[in-house]
């Protein structure tokens, strides 16, 4: 399986290959105010699962288009995670399966009740990586 994704003018362009490794939403003051939205939901995939050669911006870790300001993917060293929103297709296989910086959740949203909540960056207790690129 591919998708493909890119930003609204079509400067940037991105494809990531096979299923993501996990699918979360975010309520974190930096996802709310990058976003310009309430809360974020993103995709993760191996690095190796994800190509492109377009000519980003990145600001504290989060790259977008430098012509249209689409927010697009954080690229780490082991893993690309992706704003599902900038699949070229509306994301609707793509099922949250964990929720982090939860305290920070509006009031009006419930909590999905199949996903994990977390009260700040999710911890994997088998490894040391954390979702998010949380400066505050
Ligand atoms: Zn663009
Ligand atoms: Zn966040």
């Amino acid at each position: 399986m591919e998708r493909q994704g890119g930003c609204q003018c079509g400067a940037v362009r991105y494809k990531v290959s096979d299923e993501p490794l996990r699918v979360g939403l975010c309520h974190c003051t930096d996802c709310r105010q990058t976003s310009g939205s309430a809360f974020t939901m993103f995709a993760v995939w191996p690095r190796a699962s994800f190509r492109s050669t377009s000519v980003v911006t990145t600001y504290r870790g989060r790259s977008f288009c430098p012509d249209c300001g689409s927010r697009l993917f954080s690229l780490r060293p082991d893993e690309a995670e992706i704003m599902v929103g900038s699949l070229d297709d509306a994301p609707s296989g793509l099922v949250p399966r964990y929720e982090i910086w939860v305290p920070r959740r509006e009031s009006w949203l419930h909590g999905l009740p199949w996903a994990d909540q977390h009260a700040g960056d999710r911890v994997d207790e088998t490894e040391t990586e954390r979702d998010g690129i949380n400066l505050e």
